[in-house]
Parts: C-alpha cells; sequence; structure tokens
C-alpha cells in the first residue's frame, strides 16, 4: 500500500511507523520520536508551524467527539531529502490514539499545476492564452461597468510575418514571436494590464482604467519598443525592420456588451493595415 502510516499515542508518540514513513521523513526508525520533534523538522517556518499544528489538534479533537475520521488535508512539507514534498495527511482516532496516514501528492500536484498553466498560458510565448484573456475580458468588462471606468483594448498584428517566415525560417519565426511578446510585456506597468496571444501573431493588450488618450500613449510606447528591437524584416514591404499594426478600442462599458470593444478594436487593426501598416487606425504613421 503506498501510504506513509504512524501510530501515534498521547505517552508514546509515533509508537510505530512503516517503512514508507521512514521513507518520506527524515527520522532514524531507531530513534523516538515526539510531536515537538515531528513538526520542527517538518514545518521549520515558526509561524506556519504554530498555525498549522494548531490546525491539525483541533481536527484530532474534533475527530475524537466525533466520528473518529481526521479528514485528508494536503501539506507542504520538508521531507528526507530536505526538499518540499506536498503530502496528504489523514487519519482515524481511537481512544486517546490514532493513525495518521500520508500520501505524497507531489508529482500529482506538479502535474496539475502544468495542465492549469498550460490551460492559461501560451506554451510558445509564455503570456496569456486566448482562454485566459476571454475570462479577463468578462472580469474587466464588469469591473469596469460597476466603477464607471474607460477600459482600452490593443490588438496588435505583426506585419507581413508570413514573409518573415519565408525568409528567415520558421524556428526564426517562433523566437520573434517571443521576442516581440516579452517586449510588448514590458511596456505593460500595471499589475491588472494584461498581454495575451490572441493567435498565431497576433497578440491583445487589455488595459483596465485606460482612456482612449492613455492608450494612445500606450500604443505609442509599444510602437517605439519595437522599433528599438530592431528585428530585421527584409521580407517587408513597410520597412525593412519588424513592425507591428495596431487597433485601438477604448470604452466605458454601459449597457454594450465586451464583444463591441472586440469589434472596434478589430475594424481599427484592419483599417491600420489598409492605410499601410506600421501604424495604429488614427491614420498617422507613430514612427517614420
Ligand atoms: P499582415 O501584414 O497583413 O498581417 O500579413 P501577415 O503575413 O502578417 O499575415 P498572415 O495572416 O498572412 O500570416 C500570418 C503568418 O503568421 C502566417 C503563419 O505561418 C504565421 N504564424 C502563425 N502562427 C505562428 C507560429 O506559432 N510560429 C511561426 N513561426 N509563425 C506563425
Ligand atoms: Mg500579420
Ligand atoms: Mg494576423
Amino acid at each position: 500500500m503506498p501510504i506513509g502510516l504512524a501510530m501515534v499515542n498521547e505517552k508514546d508518540p509515533f509508537y510505530f511507523r512503516n517503512h514508507l514513513f521512514n521513507q518520506y521523513f527524515p527520522f532514524d526508525p531507531e530513534q523516538p520520536l515526539n510531536m515537538q520533534t515531528w513538526w520542527e523538522t517538518i514545518c521549520p517556518e515558526p509561524d506556519f508551524r504554530q498555525q498549522i499544528s494548531r490546525f491539525w489538534n483541533e481536527e484530532i479533537h474534533r475527530a475524537r467527539a466525533g466520528d473518529g475520521i481526521i479528514p485528508r488535508q494536503e501539506l507542504r512539507i520538508i521531507s528526507t531529502a530536505g526538499t518540499e514534498r506536498i503530502m496528504l495527511i489523514g487519519g482515524i482516532t481511537f481512544g486517546d490514539q490514532f493513525l495518521a496516514t500520508f500520501e505524497d501528492r507531489t508529482e500529482h500536484t506538479q502535474k496539475q499545476e502544468q495542465l492549469l498553466s498550460m490551460a492559461f498560458f501560451d506554451t510558445l510565448t509564455g503570456v496569456a492564452n486566448r482562454r485566459h484573456f476571454d475570462q479577463s475580458l468578462e472580469a474587466e468588462w464588469r469591473r469596469a461597468q460597476r466603477q464607471h471606468l474607460s477600459l482600452t483594448l490593443m490588438m496588435i498584428d505583426i506585419d507581413f510575418f508570413k514573409q518573415y517566415n519565408d525568409t528567415y525560417g520558421h524556428p526564426a519565426g517562433d523566437a520573434c514571436l517571443r521576442t516581440v511578446a516579452q517586449c510588448i510585456k514590458a511596456q505593460l506597468k500595471r499589475s491588472h494590464d494584461l498581454l495575451a496571444r490572441y493567435g498565431g501573431e497576433e497578440f491583445v493588450c487589455l488595459l483596465p482604467d485606460c482612456d482612449a488618450a492613455s492608450a494612445r500613449i500606450k500604443a505609442q510606447e509599444i510602437f517605439q519598443a519595437i522599433a528599438d528591437l530592431a528585428v530585421p524584416h527584409k521580407g517587408s514591404l513597410v520597412s525593412e525592420q519588424l513592425t507591428i499594426s495596431v487597433g485601438l478600442a477604448s470604452l466605458t462599458p454601459d449597457i454594450l456588451d465586451s464583444d463591441q470593444l472586440m469589434r472596434i478594436a478589430d475594424h481599427n487593426l484592419y483599417q491600420a493595415k489598409r492605410n499601410g501598416r506600421n501604424r495604429t487606425n488614427n491614420g498617422q504613421d507613430l514612427l517614420c
């Protein structure tokens, strides 16, 4: 059974420990183990230890007064190798004794975290993915509605990216997408600002509490940062370096739904492309 077991009573703490318990925890099986040593070893941080040991004592008392079951809880502990492990700890009480069970959930939890991260972050660039963006858009839209604040959506599309791939190869294209993502992200300074990869070579910035004037300034900063990268792009018809086109939409949400913001930004991006690329929708080159 892949479960660590320990039998504990008041007089002779840890009077039985099975093989797996001895593997999980850094205690000499030949030496007696008391509660104080147990907590000090697996939870070295004093405040956390005090909090967590009190919690477990209460759980044990509750189990004794009730059906004897100590519900299983995940706890980050220090294990044999001195590394942090995630243990699922529970047990049953009988009289003044109890049996504690220990399951190592570290790999399981890491896999869950990895899956969660893959569900919300773009694997190529590391920025938020479209699903993450969709959820944030709804949340920020409602927040802006409640607080009567303006919300900006910026759609950013790399110009002539197909030609970039054709000229430099797909792996270089991938590296370029990563560089552009990090470059844009570095321009978003507020904690609520979100950059997401919307698809292909298209990114979106969601900027809460940002009106049209501030959005234009932010777009200007992003154009400048991309220009400063000076990524060569021989296949582009608008510049010798990599450029972007931007569609802006700034609204104070009223009764309209969040699709409105998307439609305006998308339309304005289309206009920026039609007007010659390397610009926003206001029809003027932001960089000469
Ligand atoms: P425009 O200036 O009108 O935006 O032209 P464009 O070439 O940038 O746009 P188009 O939609 O014609 O092509 C997008 C290109 O982006 C084609 C596709 O191969 C490339 N692309 C999309 N996703 C990836 C990716 O993950 N990696 C790489 N390397 N290229 C990608
Ligand atoms: Mg493009
Ligand atoms: Mg595109």
